[in-house]
């Protein structure tokens, strides 16, 4: 089917309107027309070929909320007319060891991603979200919750898992100690569901400029980490801390703050840390690690957990040709919390 988007055909030139066909949809897929997609630090990432494996023409868009206009024969789980969510993954090899335990981000032969990825069988390469449709295989569709906002929804996709999986993976619950490092779309859900697990949550922020924010999402406090006193003062205090910086940054500020046995998870950065200093690491038995998004059942979990506690990012809803403006913005950090896509926005000519 013919359908058009916003794609970029260079890093160095701004996001365009871009026509393409999405496949006919297979036995087990269904078409969904996007209703609302969430704008991602790594689309920015991802058209400015930061990481250096872009494709182009790349059409960028991971938190996508939309509506199911076409099913195909074998299709089980949803029907037309249904909210349907598809975050970062629409394939994976569904045998593998981490696929049969729902771990499909991190599936043996690689996920296929919703944007530059492989489709598995037709080898077309994917485009993302920021477009009228989506072909999806349904176990890759998440259901939206009645009652969830879904223009609010989207970010929760990708924003929402990547925070929300860590934060399951280390146990975090009534009382736990959790810092959250930049307070950017990932790190104000990150303080939300953090708080709505029932953990005490710091911000740590290079200014002071979000404590009024930081307080209002949840968090019992705001630390600056640019300020030495404070962050000697905060040694010991943190069972786990997410790092969501976007670029390469120096952790080693970061690491005496958590207690013995406490974890620095990145979910931020993709490439080479400033060099990390072994001392707090071995004399507390502090870890770093890093986590990617999460599998399909979680994302529904979390879907489902936000439903039930009422928690949605903070969104400032866009038209689709503004996005390159929000992209200037996003680079500055100036964007309180998500940027999200109204697709109605986007005229199919
Ligand atoms: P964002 O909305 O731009 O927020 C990033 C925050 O980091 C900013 O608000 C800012 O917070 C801080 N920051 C920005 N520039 C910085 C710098 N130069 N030094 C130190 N801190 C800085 O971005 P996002 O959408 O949350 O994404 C954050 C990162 O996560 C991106 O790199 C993205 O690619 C990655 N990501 C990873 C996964 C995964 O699966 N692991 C999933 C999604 C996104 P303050 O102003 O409070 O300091
Ligand atoms: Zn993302
Ligand atoms: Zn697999």
């Amino acid at each position: 089917m013919k359908t058009i988007g916003f794609a970029c055909t260079s890093a160095d030139v701004p996001l365009a309107p871009y026509s393409f066909e999405r496949r006919a949809p297979r036995a087990d897929d269904l078409v969904m027309e996007i209703l609302y997609c969430g704008v991602c630090h790594s689309d920015l990432h991802w058209s400015k070929n930061d990481w250096g494996w872009t494709v182009y023409p790349a059409v960028p868009g991971h938190e996508i909320v939309g509506r199911v206009i076409e099913i195909g024969s074998g299709v089980t789980r949803y029907k037309v007319g249904d909210h349907v969510a598809v975050g970062c993954l629409v394939d994976s090899c569904m045998k593998c060891d981490q696929c049969s335990k729902g771990e499909e981000q991190l599936c043996r032969e690689g996920n296929t991603g919703t944007y530059g990825g492989f489709d598995r069988f037709s080898k077309d390469y994917t485009l993302g979200g920021y477009s009228k449709h989506l072909v999806v295989r349904e176990e890759f569709a998440l259901r939206v919750p009645d009652g969830l906002d879904l223009a609010r929804a989207a970010p929760l996709l990708c924003a929402g898992i990547t925070t929300y999986s860590p934060l399951k993976t280390w146990n975090i619950g009534l009382g736990s100690r959790v810092g959250v490092i930049g307070l950017g779309g990932l790190g104000h859900m990150a303080v939300k569901l953090a708080a709505g697990m029932g953990a005490e949550v710091t911000v740590l922020s290079r200014t002071a400029d979000k404590n009024d924010d930081a307080l209002a999402l949840g968090a019992k406090a705001l630390l600056v980490s640019t300020d030495e006193t404070a962050m000697a003062k905060a040694a010991n205090g943190f069972d786990l801390i997410i790092d969501t910086v976007p670029v390469k940054h120096d952790i080693n500020p970061y690491m005496p703050l958590l207690d013995i046995d406490g974890t620095l998870v990145i979910v931020g950065q993709l490439g080479l840390l400033a060099e990390p200093h072994t001392v707090p690491m071995v004399l507390g038995r502090r870890r770093i690690a890093g986590s990617p998004i999460g599998g399909i059942r979680e994302t529904q979990e979390m879907l489902d957990f936000c439903a039930e506690k009422n928690i949605l990012p903070d969104c400032e809803m866009i038209r689709m040709d503004e996005i390159n403006h929000a992209f200037e913005r996003m680079e500055k950090a100036d964007v309180r919390y998500r940027f999200v896509i109204d697709m109605a926005s986007l005229e199919v000519a």
